[in-house]
């Protein structure tokens, strides 16, 4: 199994600014220039004021732990990485995120919901995809 096999996201006009920032290793998320809400997914338009063109900017990558399930049923090509954890993430900006959790066995044990998480970037084809992990907390 190799890393082709799995699917790759084909970014489209509106995902575009997106899809580059995380090859530059940034998460980027719109943001609403008429009443200031950050956005995600990509969109041409404000989902909760309705101005047209929201901005591109640069994410903090850090989130909390919305959601989860580890997943033992792989889709084509997912399968040598099966157990592995589907998240909702909340990023520190306010909109949630669909993603996986690397980086942390995937036991709820070791999934604690509102744990603090990071972005990391994870080449798949010519694309780089944000996954999360949980951050290190310093005693
Ligand atoms: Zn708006």
């Amino acid at each position: 199994m190799t890393v082709a096999d799995k699917p790759v996201p084909v970014p489209t006009p509106v995902t575009r600014p997106f899809w580059e920032g995380t090859k530059e290793g940034e998460l980027r998320v719109q943001k609403c220039d008429a009443c200031g809400k950050h956005i995600f997914y990509p969109r041409p338009g404000c989902p909760f004021c309705g101005a047209a063109d929201p901005s591109w900017v640069v994410a903090t990558g850090r989130a909390r732990l919305e959601s989860y399930v580890i997943n033992h049923l792989p889709g084509p090509g997912f399968k040598d990485d099966v157990p592995y954890v589907i998240a909702i993430v909340t990023l520190e900006e306010g909109p949630r995120m669909m993603t996986n959790l690397v980086g942390v066995d995937p036991d709820p044990a070791k999934l604690t919901l509102d744990m603090p998480l990071e972005v990391v970037f994870e080449e798949r084809g010519d694309q780089v995809l944000p996954k999360f992990r949980p951050v290190e907390v310093k005693a």
